[in-house]
């Protein structure tokens, strides 16, 4: 194999994640390798994947979000995949890096159910109409693929209970549900196909394995890139701001007006109820950028200082202007122009998919 595929799946690979706290989006991986229209190349290529994660990148500003990806098992065998994609889709499996399903089982229909239980969008090269959550549709192809989130028909529901549990797996060898999660990390969702949590990829009934404490992913964005991520937990309220005693620091990415302007401890964030709430503790004061949907203009809100004030899934707060707090897996009001950060097809081979430098 050429050693430019292989870098790049590797990349590709560092990207993939069924831990809902580090993914930005579902999708159903054979359709994004079946893409032709991308590029007009072989009929499945696993590198077309490194595209939509570029897109997604590009989308909220992150190089390192993650891709939760959902195939069925068919896909190890289907000769249109050449023998080493085969094999990296076998080891991307056994690592429990993306979701096999059983022979037969749909993955469009579990890539819906994921996103409905995490809250994380779809990225489909369809719409979906009736999803109760946000989704991601592609614009463009061949010469240039992007991502758009296709107007929301509904808000995301809340959390369901079952995620109030980690979950463990009977099967000896799961790689996603066979041990509990590092600290610190989330756990896939069960797949609910009557009501009862089941291993997704083994189809056996789950182990309730613990309290798992609410979760929301959440990232700093400064001059539209991501900086740093962290988890919200309703354990315990994060400060955010230039240099806090105990929190997220980020005077290392700041200018000297913004260093002045951004306070040592600049905003609390709490999760509560499954709603996230920001309190301002600064000097000089903080926003919240409200938006109701992704397409929505926001509309400034001034924070009383010291009062804690809920956030909407679509908002952000402000530091400073280019200086935001916002979840991780929502775009931001402006989605960077520029190239993907950390694109993981810098290495693609242009030739072997004829891609578009
Ligand atoms: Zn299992």
């Amino acid at each position: 194999m050429r050693f430019e595929t292989s870098r790049a799946l590797d990349a590709i690979e560092r990207r993939l994640s069924v831990d809902p706290l580090v993914a930005g989006g579902v999708i159903d991986l054979v359709e994004a390798a079946r893409s032709v229209d991308l590029d007009g190349g072989r009929p499945a290529a696993l590198l077309r994947l490194g595209l939509f994660v570029d897109a997604l990148s590009r989308q909220l500003g992150d190089g390192g979000v993650g891709l939760y990806a959902v195939a069925e098992r068919g896909a190890m065998s289907d000769t249109d995949f050449t023998s080493n994609e085969r094999m990296v889709l076998r080891r991307w499996s056994d690592d429990g890096l993306m979701e096999m399903l059983p022979p037969g089982a749909r993955p469009g229909g579990r890539v819906r159910e994921v996103a409905a239980l995490t809250g994380l969008p779809v990225i489909s090269r369809v719409p979906l109409p009736g999803h109760p959550g946000p989704v991601y549709v592609t614009v463009g192809a061949r010469g240039g693929m992007d991502l758009t989130m296709a107007p929301s028909t509904g808000s995301t529901p809340r959390p369901h209970p079952v995620l109030s549990r980690f979950w463990r797996c009977p099967a000896g060898d799961c790689p996603v549900f066979g041990r509990p999660p590092a600290a610190g990390a989330g756990q896939a969702p069960p797949a609910l196909p009557s009501g009862a949590p089941i291993c997704p990829r083994h189809g056996e009934r789950l182990i309730d394995a613990g309290v798992r404490p609410p979760a929301v992913p959440m990232v700093v964005r400064i001059n539209g890139t991501v900086r740093t991520r962290f988890p919200l937990t309703a354990a315990r309220p994060v400060v955010v701001g230039r240099a806090p005693e105990d929190g997220i620091t980020i005077g290392n990415w700041l200018d000297d007006e913004a260093s002045r302007r951004v306070s040592r401890n600049h905003v609390r964030l709490e999760l509560r109820d499954g709603m996230v709430l920001v309190t301002d503790v600064s000097t000089n004061g903080a926003a919240v950028l409200a938006r109701t949907s992704a397409a929505a203009a926001p509309r400034e809100v001034a924070l009383n200082r010291h009062e804690a004030q809920a956030m909407g899934e679509w908002d952000e707060v402000e530091l400073y202007p280019e200086v935001t707090v916002g979840r991780a897996d929502r775009p931001p009001a402006d989605v960077a122009k520029g190239g993907a950060p950390n694109s993981v097809m810098a290495d693609a081979p242009t030739i072997a998919l004829r891609l578009p430098k």
